[in-house]
């Protein structure tokens, strides 16, 4: 699904797909739910990228759903309350079990399902999102709007089990699965999951859509390193599909213009820092790069945020 622009915040939804933190799917008091039909049903979409590849949208983060020899394996697991209606969308798209559960990062719409799946299976995410996961920190930004940490809340069940630091191979041939690390960005543990026979990557938050992205400094997310990192994800051969944390697929194209429009972005703020310009100034005299077609224009408070963080890192 695309990240919610004004009508889902309107309906009380928080996604954390960008820096505009419209919160999303979380059920805010009062509010409506992400995904939800007009029966309250919650409404997980399937996309089908190859015989063995499904994108399950709604409920948060992108679901990337790959199915192997031996097993399922799940990346991100939507928001809290969604487990369940993931597992029975999974049910109605192959009879194997779920094996493995991927975490791309650690925010409560890609992890707030993994409670719901059998203590016995594989849960692997980056190092830095396995602390992450224990500290239990909200988003940056959103501090005051993501719902009660779901791993607390369940005795700290289903954290990543395996983790990684710069990068895992699981499985070899047609069931093999890269998982990549190369820096810090939306947070300090974006994990990059490619399925090589497939060319096919997932890469969560760090890439969530077209626009201005959520730096989550609380989780180790960096404005000064975001631009560098999505290039060299960018190095990654054999990918042509990638599928983004909350938007459409999209292609290694794309992914190398939004390392520009971070890139871009960075430049500003450097530019204003160094003018002495304060953090309000900063944002409010930014402008939205016309060069960048098909990027949603941010919200003020999004582009303050950003320059927030970078000053912070620039000190
Ligand atoms: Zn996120």
């Amino acid at each position: 699904m695309k990240c919610p622009g004004r009508r889902r915040a309107v309906l009380g939804i928080l996604l954390l797909c960008g820096g505009s933190i419209v919160v999303a799917g979380y059920q805010a008091p009062g509010g409506g739910r992400q995904g939800r039909g007009g029966d309250g049903a919650q409404v997980i979409q399937v996309d089908k990228l190859k015989d063995n590849l499904f994108v399950l949208r709604g409920g948060g983060g992108n679901t990337a759903v790959f199915v192997g020899s031996d097993g399922v394996t799940v990346v991100d697991t939507k928001i809290p309350g969604w487990g369940q209606p993931l597992i029975a969308k999974i049910k109605e798209l192959t009879a194997k079990p779920v094996i493995r559960i991927i975490n791309s990062h650690t925010h409560y719409d890609h992890v707030g399902g993994n409670v719901d799946f059998p203590t016995t299976i594989d849960i692997v995410a980056h190092a830095n999102t396995l602390d992450n996961m224990k500290k239990a920190l909200p988003p940056k930004g959103a501090e005051a709007r993501v719902p009660p940490d779901v791993f607390k809340a369940n005795n700290g069940k289903n954290m990543a089990k395996r983790t990684f630091t710069d990068k895992m191979t699981i499985g070899s041939g047609a069931d093999r699965i890269d998982l990549y690390y190369f820096g810090r960005g939306h947070t300090n543990g974006d994990a990059w999951t490619v399925f090589p026979a497939l060319r096919v990557m997932h890469a969560g938050d760090i890439f969530s859509g077209k626009l201005v992205p959520l730096l989550d400094s609380n989780n180790g997310g960096s404005g000064v390193e975001i631009a560098d990192t999505l290039t060299k994800a960018g190095s990654i051969k054999d990918v042509d599909q990638i599928i983004t944390g909350h938007s459409t697929v999209m292609t290694p194209a794309d992914l190398k213009e939004y390392a520009e429009f971070n890139r871009d972005f960075l430049a500003y703020v450097r530019e204003a820092k160094k003018a002495g310009k304060s953090i309000d100034e900063a944002a409010g005299g930014y402008k939205f790069p016309e060069k960048f077609p098909g990027y949603r224009a941010p919200q003020p408070d999004s582009v303050k945020n950003n320059v927030e963080v970078i000053y912070g890192e620039l000190k």
